[in-house]
């Protein structure tokens, strides 16, 4: 991990000397919420859709019981603008930004988390590797237990399992159902099929994160028509998919498969990922402002 400039507890340091209570609510018990954004770089900087990732994050502070004080759009732009400054960046990266609970306190702490807003070296996909997926055992944590509408860093524990199981298997990437036996999402990311050119993604009730990348496809497929229906997806529809794709801010569109002994092929797929590419670089479906543009 590179020593960037980042930002924490209203100062700027180094990764390195941001120091956090080894005792704290987030360290013991996960007890953090967190947002991954990633920003472009196409002569100017530009951040994908962060009004929605900065309300979601709001979401994320009510619905765990913290202080909901949320930083301003304004703000966090200057942050990034002195971040690219600081840090001499001239390319793509990503972007963490956590509240978390940084008291000595037990997992039902309600102290004012802090922030930390931390650059991450990641460059965006250049041509989509397809990655092998397994349906996995372990179940999607669901509304009723640990709501998985909530980006807090303990409901990543799940993911892990789910994760380790697939790779057990020899897989890349995981597929989870949830309690009802419908498939829900990856350890990271939405799922997308595609059959007879039409897209079917799981319903939000079908406890996943409410994705701003599955929301983007959505949007961009009306617009070049192209059919997608959200709805209950069973294992058997997966399995007869003509293609398969995972999507999230960090995995963009991935292409998955789940025989590697069949004949898997991406091109609706690769369609999508280049109108994706497209929309976050703002060249087009620039959409309610999805793209802030920063030119530090
Ligand atoms: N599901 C989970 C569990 C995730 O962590 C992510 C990544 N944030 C996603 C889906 C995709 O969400 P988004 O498109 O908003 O990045």
């Amino acid at each position: 991990m590179e020593d960037y400039v980042i930002y924490y507890k209203s100062s700027y340091v180094r990764l390195s000397q941001a120091s956090t209570n080894i005792l704290s609510a987030s360290n013991q018990f996960g007890l953090n919420v967190f947002e991954g954004i990633r920003v472009y770089y196409e002569q100017s900087f530009l951040i994908f859709r962060l009004e929605e990732h900065l309300e979601r994050l709001k979401k994320s502070l009510i619905l765990i019981g913290l202080p909901s004080e949320v930083i301003t759009t304004d703000h966090f732009v200057e942050i990034i603008t002195t971040l690219i400054k600081r840090n001499n960046f001239t390319d793509d990266f990503a972007i963490r930004m956590t509240y978390m609970v940084n008291e000595i306190d037990s997992w039902y702490s309600k102290a004012k988390p802090v922030l930390f807003i931390a650059p991450i070296k990641r460059d965006r996909i250049s041509s989509p590797l397809p990655l092998r997926a397994s349906i996995v055992d372990i179940i999607r944590i669901s509304q009723d237990s640990m709501n998985p509408t909530i980006k807090c860093g303990a409901n990543y524990i799940n993911g892990r399992y789910a994760l380790m199981e697939a790779k057990k298997e020899g897989a890349d990437v995981a597929i989870m159902k949830n309690k009802k036996g419908f498939i829900s999402e990856s350890s990271g990311s939405c799922i997308f099929m595609i059959k007879n050119q039409i897209l079917y993604t799981p319903m939000l009730e079908d406890d996943i994160l409410d994705s701003i990348t599955r929301d983007t496809i959505i949007k961009i497929c009306s617009k070049i028509n192209l059919k997608v229906i959200q709805k209950h997806i069973t294992e058997n529809d997966i399995k007869n998919a003509d293609e398969l794709f995972l999507c999230g801010s960090a995995a963009e569109i991935t292409p998955i498969f789940l025989d590697p002994a069949a004949e898997n092929t991406f091109n609706l797929t690769l369609k999508i990922f280049n109108e994706y590419r497209l929309a976050v670089t703002g060249l087009k479906y620039n959409m309610q402002n999805w793209v802030t543009t920063i030119h530090p």
